[in-house]
């Protein structure tokens, strides 16, 4: 059935989308938002590790709606759930940890600042740090944002505090404080998309520690569905439609974006109008969204006369170790160890560039400090390990034995992940999801400069760890990418041989399609990408009222 047209649909209600509806809404213009998830209530978020790491409740299923993945063309498919966010109104932001950064002023220039690099798709932003911060203020004011801003040789300029002070941490912070100093390195307050007092009508944080991985019954982590979506359904111009699945974006005879093609909760297929069609599902979903949406004009898919749809994805390069502390032997000298508080909320940005041209690229990263995740199930599979390395009977007692007597503090690396032509997202016809529609497919081909970097990053993570005198060290990887942080699969950029979208994440193609997901980054940042994903979305909606109110 054919809905009534409105002036914006909107695919999608997380990170990018959740900004667009309420500035949109706020400027009185007609809005829908399809969302393929569930709309949950504060009441849903229970802690219930089973529902919350074993079922569909966040991610999908990898036999209902897979991702294909493969290493290199040559590689096979295997089916997987990686590179899923929450399916739910809010996306990702709902079950996210709230490690909230920004951007470097170098980001923006990493090409002409750093050179080429062969084998990468290196490109500078279309757009300058300082263009893009006042927007950066507005999302950590809109969204809730608690830290501190601390003097460091890679601070980003800002225009002031954050809206929020830090939350409170356990006392290991003044240990990595310490050791940090005595190493003459910076440790910073990790800002946090979490608030530290009531703020906007929300209570403050109740210092649960299941934050990653879960809802927040509290409203107090600043996902979308607790921040930007209620203020945006609150303007009265925003019509919230969950469990809507896009299937395609229909054009008209002259290539614009006419009508989105979807299915309502009971699976009828629906048609929805709009002057403005914006997507955002995240960078590997939108790009299948796109290349799904053929037509006699874009046969290879909707903005996608150039080919490069789907291109130059970019995950974060990931790295982490952990150092335990045994309480038994510790907690005499350390009586503060056993302390509850969940949070360490350190993190060290000496290395954001490297001290020299030692990997052949000066591009670095982010160490983060955190306690371990404390879900039951997370624990005993990593005890366990898996394949070759598993174990079970007397060996798998000892190690619970051994963790129930510990507190484990880790670090994770967060370091440039180069774009490679060997890196990209296609659809697969002949795999179908539950819904019937053809799933992404990801090809990986690692740039080997990032795993230099963060190796260097993990070394230096480790010389903190050391400095702790903990009881072991574990290096738990070097070499990986963590793919729930998602880029560049429809790049901005001045030029449409180079790019999809024009400086406003306006599609160069389709002058009435948007995309503001993480598909526009060029590069990805060695930071978490979320504050950014949403000040990029209120930066288009502010070009966006702008251009729809001079008609
Ligand atoms: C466990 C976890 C922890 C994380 N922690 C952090 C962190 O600490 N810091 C950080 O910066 N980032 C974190 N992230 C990443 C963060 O979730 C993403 O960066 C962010 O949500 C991306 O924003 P987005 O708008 O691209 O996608 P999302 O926020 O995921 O929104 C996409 C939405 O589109 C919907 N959708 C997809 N396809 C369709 C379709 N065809 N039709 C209708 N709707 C559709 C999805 O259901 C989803 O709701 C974390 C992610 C996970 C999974
Ligand atoms: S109450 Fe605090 S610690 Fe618990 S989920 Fe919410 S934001 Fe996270």
């Amino acid at each position: 059935m054919t809905k009534d047209a409105v002036d914006i649909c909107i695919i999608g209600s997380g990170a990018g989308g959740a900004p667009m509806a309420l500035e949109l809404g706020r400027a009185g213009f007609k809005v829908v938002v399809l969302e393929k998830g569930a709309h949950y209530k504060p009441k849903d978020f229970v802690h219930d590790e089973i529902l919350n790491s074993r079922r569909n409740f966040f991610m999908p299923l990898p036999w209902e709606e897979p991702h294909l993945w493969r290493q290199g063309s040559s590689g096979r498919y295997e089916r997987t759930n990686s590179a899923w966010t929450a399916n739910c109104v809010g996306g990702g932001t709902v079950h996210m940890s709230g490690y909230f950064y920004r951007l470097k002023p170098v980001d923006f220039r990493l090409r002409s600042t750093l050179g080429e690099v062969k084998g990468a798709n290196l490109a500078d932003w279309p757009i300058s740090y300082e263009e893009f911060a006042p927007f950066y203020d507005k999302a950590e004011a809109e969204l809730g944002v608690s830290g501190e801003a601390r003097p460091h040789p890679f601070a980003e300029p800002r225009s002031g505090p954050y809206p929020l002070p830090p939350l409170d941490v356990h006392p290991i912070a003044k240990e990595i404080d310490r050791v940090c100093g005595e190493m003459k390195w910076n440790s910073l307050t990790t800002a946090r998309g979490i608030i530290s007092k009531p703020y906007r009508g929300r209570s403050a944080c109740s210092y649960c520690a299941l934050c990653g991985s879960y809802g927040c019954e509290m409203g107090a982590k600043s996902g979308t569905n607790a921040s930007v979506i209620p203020a945006a359904l609150a303007t009265g111009n925003v019509e919230l439609r969950p469990k809507c699945m896009a299937r395609s974006i229909e054009v008209d005879k002259e290539g614009r974006a006419r009508s989105v093609v979807y299915l309502d909760a009971d699976g009828v297929e629906q048609e929805q109008p709009a002057k403005v069609i914006v997507v955002s599902c995240t960078a590997v979903e939108s790009a299948r969204l796109l290349l799904n949406s053929t037509s006699s004009r874009f046969p290879k898919g909707l903005a996608n006369g150039s080919g490069l749809v789907g291109r130059n994805l970019m995950f974060s390069s990931f790295g982490e170790s952990r150092a335990t502390f045994r309480i038994s032997k510790q907690k005499a000298s350390r009586p503060w160890l056993t302390a509850p508080d969940p949070f360490v909320n350190r993190s060290i940005q000496d290395f954001y560039l490297m001290p020299d041209e030692r990997f052949g690229f000066r591009k670095g990263g982010t160490l983060g400090f955190m306690w371990t995740h404390p879900n039951p199930i997370f624990a005993a599979v990593g005890l366990a390990g898996s394949g070759k390395e598993g174990v079970f009977g007397k060996e798998l007692k000892d190690r619970m034995r051994a963790y129930r007597d510990s507190r484990i503090l880790q670090f994770e690396v967060y370091g440039e992940f180069l774009a490679t032509p060997g890196t990209y997202v296609t659809v697969e016809p002949g795999v179908k999801d539950k819904y019937g529609i053809p799933v992404a497919a990801i090809t990986m081909d690692r740039h080997p400069k990032d795993f230099a970097a963060t190796r260097f990053l993990v070394e230096r993570g480790e010389e903190v760890l050391a400095r702790l005198d903990p009881d072991d060290i574990e290096r738990v990887g070097v070499a990986g990418e963590t793919t729930i942080l998602q880029h560049g699969t429809c790049r901005f950029g001045k030029d449409p041989a180079t790019s999809v979208l024009d400086k406003d994440c306006r599609a160069h193609e389709v002058p009435n399609l948007y995309v503001v997901d993480g598909s526009f980054m060029p590069s990805a940042g060695s930071v978490p990408s979320t504050l950014t994903i949403a000040a990029n979305s209120f930066r288009v909606a502010s070009q966006l009222v702008r251009k729809l109110k001079k008609g």
